[in-house]
């Protein structure tokens, strides 16, 4: 079963939205388990203190790095990736999600930061021993990073074995092929006056193919030349 674990001072948050649909259902099945840790459960002193001030002055608070370490070192599995969410860090992608589940096979860990985040050295300390790394969900500030948790979670959760009916259902998605996804239509065929593309009711499986991998290349184009010029670069080189 892949293991997930959140380290938080807000354990309600959880499972959140992952306890819904897709995600929901497959840890219902028992495919993964979400354990949440209450960084605050750590803390040693009567008050429960997990922050302090920062040194150096400033007005936001500080996670403390005693209280970190003992929650990590009394809940990490030794073989799952350690992720510590912040602004601060690469930013996530699909390919990261994909590598992270083809090389920690276990689970994922990810650490919340709350304030101002979290002391130094602690980070340091995981990064050094564990491989921790720095994730961003995007360049915006958000409060805490137990929103960044659950984004990488799902996007994590989706593309594990027996999730998804059909493993074609991801491998055509936004990313995978370093494009865009095509657009994609239902029923009713006439809506607001408006038609679906004839091609895809004609049936003939190579012109829908060939009208959605067109589409796709316009959208990425249009859209996101970053990644544009990386699918013109594999093709180039015949990479994907
Ligand atoms: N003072 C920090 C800075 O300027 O980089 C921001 C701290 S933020 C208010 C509190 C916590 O939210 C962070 O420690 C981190 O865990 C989380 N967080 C905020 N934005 C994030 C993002 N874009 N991606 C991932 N985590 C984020």
């Amino acid at each position: 079963m892949w293991q997930a674990t959140v380290y938080t001072l807000f354990p309600e948050m959880f499972p959140g939205s992952l306890g819904q649909s897709i995600a929901g259902k497959a840890m219902q099945q028992g495919i993964w388990n979400l354990k949440s840790v209450n960084i605050r459960d750590y803390a040693t002193d009567k008050h429960k203190t997990v922050d302090d001030t920062s040194y150096g002055g400033g007005t936001g608070m500080v996670i403390r790095p005693d209280v970190v370490h003992a929650a990590l070192s009394a809940n990490l599995h030794p073989k799952s990736k350690l992720i510590y969410a912040s602004p601060k860090g690469r930013p996530l992608t699909q390919a990261m999600i994909r590598s992270w589940l083809a090389d920690y096979p276990d689970g994922l860990g990810i650490l919340c930061g709350r304030y101002e985040g979290v002391d130094q050295r602690v980070l340091d300390y995981w990064r050094e021993n564990h491989e921790l790394e720095d994730i961003s969900i995007g360049d915006y500030v958000l409060s805490g990073g137990e929103l960044a948790a659950l984004v990488m979670l799902d996007a994590c959760v989706r593309l594990l074995p027996g999730v998804l009916e059909k493993s074609e259902a991801t491998t055509n998605e936004s990313f995978e092929l370093d494009l865009l996804e095509y657009p994609q239509y239902t029923k009713p065929q006439i809506w607001n006056n408006t038609v679906v593309p004839d091609v895809l009711l004609s049936g003939d499986h190579k012109s829908i193919a060939a009208w959605r991998l067109k589409e796709a290349e316009i959208t990425t184009q249009t859209r996101r030349p970053d990644i544009w010029k990386n699918y013109i670069a594999n093709q180039k080189t015949g990479k994907k």
